[in-house]
C-alpha cells in the first residue's frame, strides 16, 4: 500500500504507550485467527467485507454488559452516568484519531451506509432543484450510488459519474472538467473496495469548493489502512463503519462540518434528538444529538472506541509498513499464478486485490480455496458498476489487514494452484 500524504496522529494523554509492531504479538490479540476451517488454519483474507475483532473489543463488549448497561442520557442513576460517560468518551476517542476540528461533530449512526444516506436525505434533499448535479465515480460502492439515485428521482438532480482508466485510477482531468456551476454535491471514495485503489482527495475537495459544492468522503475502506486527518482534508462530511475498522457491526460514524449540520433538519425524529416536544411545536436538541434520534447502538459505539484505543497503542506506522510489503508480495505472487487477471492496478492501492482466474468462476474458485482454510470475498463487491467497466461480473478479492502474514499468502497461492488442478 502506498497513500498520498496524510497528517500523522495527533497525541494526546489518553493515548496508551505505543508498541513497537510485533506481529506476532498483535496475532495474539484476534482471538479468532487461531480457528482451524476444514482442518487447516484460517487465513483470512476477507478483511475489506469486515476485519477481526482484537481481545480488546470483544472485552469492551462484555464488560459493557456486565458493568455498565443503561440507557444514556437520561437517568440520574450512576449506571447511566457511567454508560453516557463511555459512550461520550468513545465519540471524544473517534473524533481525536479523525482530527475533527473542534467546532465539528462526530456523529454516531449504524455505518457508512446510514452516514452516507443521513446526507443524502437531511443535506441533499431539501436543496437540490432539478438540474443539479450530484458527480461520484465509477469506482463507488452502491452505498455512495443507490442514496444518490434517491435524492435525484426525489428532486429532478442529475447523477453524474466521473471515469476511471483501465488500471482502475481516476481520470482527474475528467472529473475536474465534470465539476462546474451545476455540481452541488461531489460524493467520492477514499479507497475502494472492489480495486483497492486509494484517492488522492485533498486536490479533489478543493476542485469541489472553488465551484461552491460541499464534499462527502466515503470512508469505510480508508480508516483501517492509513491515517485520516479530517482537517487536513477538509472534506465537508465523512463516513466510515467500526466493523472494518476491528470493531463491531451495527455502528459507525459521520463526520460532518458544524456548519452544514446546524442547518439540516433532523434525518430521524424521535426520542433523544429533542430539547422540548409539544403536539404544536419540536425544538431539536443540540449537534450531534439532533442526528441520534431513538436510543443508540451504546455497546457498538463504546466497542468502536475500545477498537480506536486498540489502535492508538498500536505501531500504526509499523503496522501499515507490515501491510503494504504484504500487499506487494501478494501481488507479486499473484502474477505467478497461471491463467490469473489482476483487476485493478492503480498507482496507490490499499492492500485489496481482485482478480479472475480463466478456469473457474470466482464462486467455485472461493469455495475450493475455502477447502484450503482461505477465505476471500467472491461476486460484485456492491460495486456492479466498476466491474462492468472491467467487464467482469465478478471477481475473487483478497483483501490485508495488519495481522495477516506472508505465510497466509502462501497458503492462497497453494491453494490457488488447487483451482487450478480440479478445474483445468
Ligand atoms: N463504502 C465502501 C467503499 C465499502 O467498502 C462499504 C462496505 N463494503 C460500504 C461503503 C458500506 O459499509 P457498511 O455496509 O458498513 O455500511
Amino acid at each position: 500500500m502506498s497513500a498520498p500524504s496524510q497528517a500523522g496522529r495527533i497525541s494526546t494523554e489518553s493515548i496508551a504507550q505505543e508498541q513497537p509492531f510485533d506481529l506476532e504479538s498483535v496475532r495474539r490479540d484476534f482471538p479468532i485467527l487461531a480457528t482451524e476451517i476444514h482442518g487447516k488454519p484460517l487465513a483470512y483474507l476477507d478483511n475489506a467485507a469486515t476485519s477481526q475483532k482484537p481481545r480488546a473489543v470483544i472485552d469492551a463488549l462484555s464488560n459493557y454488559y456486565e458493568h455498565t448497561n443503561a440507557n444514556i442520557h437520561r437517568g440520574v442513576h450512576s449506571l447511566s452516568e457511567r454508560a453516557t460517560t463511555a459512550y461520550e468518551n468513545a465519540r471524544s476517542r473517534i473524533g481525536r484519531w479523525i482530527h475533527t476540528p473542534a467546532e465539528d461533530h462526530v456523529i454516531f449512526v449504524r455505518g457508512t451506509t446510514e452516514g452516507i444516506n443521513l446526507v443524502a436525505q437531511s443535506y441533499a434533499r431539501p436543496r437540490l432543484r432539478a438540474g443539479d448535479e450530484i458527480l461520484i465515480t465509477q469506482m463507488e460502492h452502491h452505498s455512495n450510488i443507490v442514496p444518490w439515485q434517491l435524492v435525484c428521482q426525489q428532486t429532478g438532480a442529475v447523477l453524474r459519474v466521473a471515469p476511471i482508466n483501465e488500471r482502475g485510477d481516476l481520470e482527474l482531468d475528467k472529473l475536474e472538467a465534470m465539476i462546474g456551476d451545476k455540481t452541488k454535491i461531489v460524493a467520492i471514495t477514499h479507497v475502494s473496495n472492489a480495486l483497492g485503489t486509494i484517492n488522492d482527495v485533498k486536490p479533489i475537495v478543493e476542485m469541489a469548493h472553488r465551484a461552491g459544492a460541499i464534499v462527502l468522503v466515503d470512508g469505510a475502506q480508508a480508516v483501517p489502512h492509513m491515517n485520516v486527518n479530517v482537517a487536513d482534508l477538509d472534506c465537508d462530511f465523512y463516513a466510515f463503519s467500526a466493523h472494518k475498522l476491528f470493531g463491531p457491526t451495527g455502528v459507525g460514524v459521520l463526520y460532518g462540518k458544524a456548519a452544514l449540520l446546524d442547518e439540516m433538519d433532523p434525518y430521524q425524529g424521535g426520542g433523544e434528538m429533542i430539547k422540548s416536544v409539544t403536539f404544536d411545536k419540536t425544538l431539536y436538541a443540540d449537534l450531534p444529538y439532533k442526528f441520534e434520534a431513538g436510543t443508540p447502538n451504546i455497546a457498538g459505539a463504546i466497542g468502536m472506541g475500545a477498537a480506536i484505543e486498540y489502535l492508538e497503542q498500536l505501531d500504526f506506522a509499523g503496522a501499515q509498513g507490515h501491510e503494504m510489503q504484504l500487499h506487494a508480495y501478494m501481488v507479486e505472487q499473484l502474477k505467478t499464478v497461471p491463467g490469473l487477471t489482476l483487476i485493478g492496478t492503480a498507482e496507490h492501492q490499499a492492500s485489496v486485490q481482485s482478480f479472475t482466474m480463466d478456469c473457474a468462476h470466482p464462486h467455485d474458485l472461493g469455495t475450493v480455496l475455502d477447502d484450503q482454510g482461505v477465505a476471500v470475498r467472491t461476486g460484485h463487491h456492491c460495486a456492479q458498476p466498476v466491474l462492468e467497466k472491467f467487464g467482469v461480473s465478478a471477481t475473487a478479492r483478497a483483501s490485508l489487514a495488519f495481522y495477516n502474514t506472508k505465510e497466509e499468502v502462501d497458503q492462497l497461492i497453494l491453494a490457488l494452484g488447487r483451482v487450478i488442478e480440479v478445474f483445468r
